[in-house]
This record gives C-alpha cells, structure tokens and sequence, in this order.
C-alpha cells in the first residue's frame, strides 16, 4: 500500500501544500494533521474581527475539513497534534487530541507546515488574565470574548509593527482607549525613519498614544493585569495585547534531526527541501529565499506561506521548481492611511552592502481638478551606478497597495528608473494623475 503525502499544520502553507498535490496527483492519498479546530482560514482578517469589521469569525474561514475530505478527496485531521517524527522509519506518532488516542502515521513524503507561535517573554505577570497574544483563530475569538466586557476600557498594546498597529486602530473603532509601546525609537522599523513619523501623526490624530523607546519590563495586577509595566513608566490598561513578533515552530523538525537556521526557522532549499530526504518545509516555520540577497532570510507573511507550501506541494509530488524569492512586499491600513513596501529600505541595502541612492517625493494619488485629491508619498531605493530598482515604500491613501506591486514587479524584473519611467501607465482623473505618481518618483530621481 503507498504511504500518504503527510503534511502538518493546515494553515496557509499546510493546506495550499495540499490542494496543490491533489491536483498534481489526483491518485496520491494525502493526510493533513492541524492541532487546532481550524483549517484554511485568514489569519490576517483577525484584527477587523476584533472591530466587527468582520462580524463572523466563520467567515474567515475559507475552506472547511469537510469541504476538503468531501470536494478533494484530501483527509484532514483536526485536533490532531503530531507529537514526534521518525525520519528513518519515515513514521510520525500522533495524538488525538479529543480521545487522548497516540497513533503512528507512516509517511511516504512529508511537508512539515507548522506556522510560528508570538512570542511570550519570561516578564513578571506574563501570565496574568487580561494578557493576551493574536496569532490564532482561537487567539481572536478570545481576545473579541474579552473586549465586550464593558469593564474593559483601556487597552495597551505592545510591539508597533503592522499586527500591533492594526489592532490598534480597530479597537479605536470600538472605543476603547489604546495606547502602544514600543521597545525601539520609532515604530514600524521595518520601513525607513521618515515614514514612522508620518505613521505616528496618524495615530496621534486618532487619540492613539505611542510610547516609543520604552522596554517592557512587566505586567502589573492582582487577580488580572492592571497595567503594563515598562523601563520609563506605568500604563494602566483592562487589557494588554502582545505583538512583539513570532518565532518559528521548529521544535518537532529540531528534535528531528532536520536544520534549523535563521532565527530557528527550518533551513530549506529552493525547492522547499530540508536536509532531510523526502522531508519539505513550507511557511512560517521555514526560511525563505530573498531575490535581492541571493540568500535565506525569515519574513514571516501570509503571501509567503501560500506561495511556499504550493512549491512544497508540487515538488513532493516530484514536479521540481524553484521557488523564485521574495521582496518582503507587504501593506498595511492603519487608520485613513495605507503604508507599503517591497525590496530594501535605504537602510537594509546599506547593511547588506549595497551603494544606494534614494529619492523620496510627495505628490498627488490622483488628478488635481477630480475631487478629493491625497498626498502620496513615494521612496525609492536604487543602485548608485547602474539606477536598478531595489526597493519603495509609499505612504497615502488611494492605490497604494497596487502601487508597491507595481514596484514590486519592476524590482522582479531589474528595471532600471530609466525604464520604469518609460512604463505605459494608465489615467484617468479619478484614479490617477496623467504623471502616474511612481512616474513622477522615477523622473525626479532620474
Ligand atoms: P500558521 O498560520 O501558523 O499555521 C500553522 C498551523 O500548524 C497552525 O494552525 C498550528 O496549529 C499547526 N501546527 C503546529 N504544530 C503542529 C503539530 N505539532 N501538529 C499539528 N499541527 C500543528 N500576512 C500577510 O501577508 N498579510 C497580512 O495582512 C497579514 N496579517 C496578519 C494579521 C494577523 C493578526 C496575524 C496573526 C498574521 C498576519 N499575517 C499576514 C501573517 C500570516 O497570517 C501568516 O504568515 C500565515 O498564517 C502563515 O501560514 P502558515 O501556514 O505558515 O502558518
């Protein structure tokens, strides 16, 4: 009897690694073991739950178990943990989370899919009620459980990153008074120092108080947390949400006898391989190749994860591809505005060796004369000889998502700002000016 493709963790990765097989392999028996409840669903949605944004926390849910099983022809196993991974008996043990059951689980190939958990630190009060972290469905369900309580009236967030920041805004939308705190001098640090500045007038002008520069140092309360303790001061709150960043669930791999590398994430190839034969990794447990780098880095992201685990799934199914590398492209609302990048930021290309230029301009997303035109504010990053894009990030309101696609294409394809600003841009006075404004940043910076 052929042993099934055996994949764990049924997220994003787990279960685009799945349906990817399927269709390669319709005859391929394949199992899928996920320790929660839940499959197949948009972690990113969990912040516009919390507002009501998103009334059902079903609906985030895109595929259920029995959609696969019934529809795909593909066993998923919910609540279902996989406890140990046997390499040369190529065998997992596997408990049954409802029954207590231990069950092993022959596998003919394997892709290990198990996400990242968000990171906890070992602080006083750590554990207090009222302290919380989003990173899963359950998180969520959890979180909005405890926000409806009418005693809770003042929320501190910890970490400013998108997550952080998202949440944010979307307790804002409740009503609730939301401070953040933030370890580093500026928040978003994954952008260049001009634009957090802009981000923290946003927040500002929505009655959100950043506290930059200031370590967390504990969490303070009797019978629940009553205030988040950091190296400056105090902030009294009735809830404090974690978002200080994720770490790899490598565990299993580790003890394993598979590698684990940056920031402990699963070392892969560019086929999703580990060191391991017929063991693949996929997601956020696993490195991923950058384009620009020419190298492993861990940029945890939700894009990454689907794209990763379908390479997974074909190259299990002894289809290889490469996988082709990512820029780090991402996008965030916060409040009124939309913030995004793609490649490097002046200061990453700096640290990583490159001799860059930038340009940065502020113009106008759509025609002057339509109404309600917005300042769009554009960076570009490029090479100081040969002018080839490596990076952008714009800050406004309209386009700004397609614009950094725009961007990111461009950077894929090694355009220089010459032939960037050559680009047959579309208009039309109530989407775009007749200078597209990514033409505009070229031409300045040419
Ligand atoms: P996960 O989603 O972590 O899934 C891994 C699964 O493996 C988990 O369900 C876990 O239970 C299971 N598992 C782990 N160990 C075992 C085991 N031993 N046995 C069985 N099962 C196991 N990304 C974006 O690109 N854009 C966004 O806007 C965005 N917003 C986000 C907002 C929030 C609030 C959060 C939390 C994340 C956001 N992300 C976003 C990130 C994105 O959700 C993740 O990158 C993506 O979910 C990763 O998918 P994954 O399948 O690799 O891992």
């Amino acid at each position: 009897m052929q042993h099934p493709l055996v994949i764990i963790g049924g997220v994003a990765a787990g279960m685009s690694a799945a349906s990817k097989a399927r269709r390669l392999q319709p005859d391929l028996p394949v199992v899928v073991f996920e320790k929660s409840e839940y499959v197949s669903y948009g972690a990113c949605g969990i912040p516009y739950y919390l507002s009501d944004v998103i009334p059902d926390h079903n609906k985030m849910v895109i595929r259920t178990p029995q959609y696969y099983d019934e529809r795909l022809g593909i066993a998923v196993l919910t609540k279902h943990e996989v406890l140990s991974i046997d390499t040369e008996a190529k065998e997992l043990q596997v408990k049954d989370l409802d029954s207590g059951e231990i069950k092993k689980q022959p596998y003919s190939k394997l892709i290990y899919a198990t996400g990242a958990r968000a990171i906890v630190p070992n602080l006083p009060g750590v554990d207090l009620p009222g302290v919380y972290t989003l990173r899963t469905l359950n998180d969520g369900l959890k979180v909005k459980d405890a926000l409806a309580s009418p005693s809770v009236k003042r929320v501190v967030i910890v970490g400013a990153g998108y997550i952080g920041l998202e949440v944010a805004e979307n307790l804002r939308l409740l009503g609730k008074e939301v401070q953040v705190i933030e370890k580093a001098e500026r928040l978003l640090v994954n952008f260049d120092s001009e634009f957090s500045q802009i981000v923290s007038d946003e927040l500002e002008r929505n009655q959100v108080h950043v506290h930059t520069g200031e370590g967390l140092v504990a969490f303070r309360g009797n019978e629940r947390v009553e205030a988040v303790v950091t190296e400056k001061g105090e902030y009294p709150c009735d809830l404090a949400i974690l978002s200080i960043g994720v770490r790899p669930n490598c565990e299993l791999a580790h003890n394993a006898g598979i590698k684990v590398g940056f920031k402990g994430a699963v070392v892969v190839d560019r086929q999703m391989r580990t060191n391991v034969p017929d063991v693949f990794a996929a997601g956020d447990c696993a490195e991923t190749y950058h384009r620009l780098l020419h190298k492993n880095v861990y940029i945890p992201l939700g894009t990454t994860a689907n794209r990763q685990g379908r390479l997974a799934g074909q190259n299990a199914c002894g289809a290889p591809e490469e996988f082709a590398g990512v820029l780090g492209t991402s996008v965030a609302k916060i409040f009124d505005l939309a913030v995004s990048i793609t490649g490097l930021t002046e200061e990453t290309a700096r640290d990583f060796g490159f001799d860059v230029l930038s340009t940065t301009v502020t113009t106008l997303d759509h025609a002057i004369y339509y109404p309600n035109p917005r300042k769009i504010r554009i960076k570009l990053v490029y090479d100081r000889k040969t002018a080839t894009l490596l990076g952008g990030q714009i800050v406004g309101h309209e386009g700004v998502a397609h614009r950094a696609d725009i961007l990111a294409t461009a950077i894929t394809n090694g355009m220089t700002l010459g032939e960037f600003a050559e680009v047959d841009m579309c208009y039309a006075p109530p989407y775009k000016g007749v200078w597209e404004a990514l033409t505009v940043a070229a031409n300045v910076a040419e």
